[in-house]
């Protein structure tokens, strides 16, 4: 969807409101595809002093699986959008990610909106941020408890305890 920000474009203190909704059922994550649910966003434009920032946040449900404890999880995420739009960008020693083209007088809320979700996310899908995952032991799902495994000692630090003890 396109955003058109004319109507603020030279109007300092000037805001435009929006409001959508982004399909990324596509992005891949892994093996996985958690993003079955539309992305919704919503916010602000405003014109401070010239500069048009888009303000506001992003959030949806992901559906994944966890790649510590491969548990099943629904987890709620929202991800704030501050951004600057430019009608051009400057040369590449200025690119910032957080600075987006305008298309003609227009924001691409779609593309801003599939950015700045991508760039929030976590570089591993966890059910949740302290998962303590599985003991490499036995398997259990550590987030239960811990688990009965004794912290077995290695036999060379065994032998060496022996020595010392005698
Ligand atoms: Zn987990
Ligand atoms: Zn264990």
């Amino acid at each position: 969807m396109l955003l058109g920000l004319s109507k603020i474009m030279d109007c300092p203190g000037a805001t435009v409101p929006f409001s959508t909704s982004v399909d990324l059922s596509d992005l891949q994550y892994g093996n996985s595809f958690p993003v079955t649910e539309p992305v919704t966003a919503q916010g602000q434009v405003r014109n401070t002093a010239g500069v048009l920032v888009m303000t506001g946040s992003v959030r949806t449900t992901i559906h994944g699986v966890c790649d510590r404890c491969a548990t099943e999880f629904d987890r709620e995420i929202e991800f704030p959008i501050d951004v600057v739009l430019v009608t051009e960008l400057a040369n590449e020693e200025n690119e910032d990610e957080w600075v987006f083209p305008l298309e003609g007088d227009s924001a691409d809320l779609d593309d801003i909106v599939r950015t700045v979700f991508v760039l929030n996310l976590d570089s591993k899908l966890l059910c949740k941020e302290d998962c303590q995952g599985l003991c490499c032991r036995c398997g259990k799902n550590l987030n239960d408890g811990p688990c009965s495994c004794q912290k077995e000692l290695d036999p060379r630090f065994a032998a060496l305890k022996q020595l010392l003890e005698k």
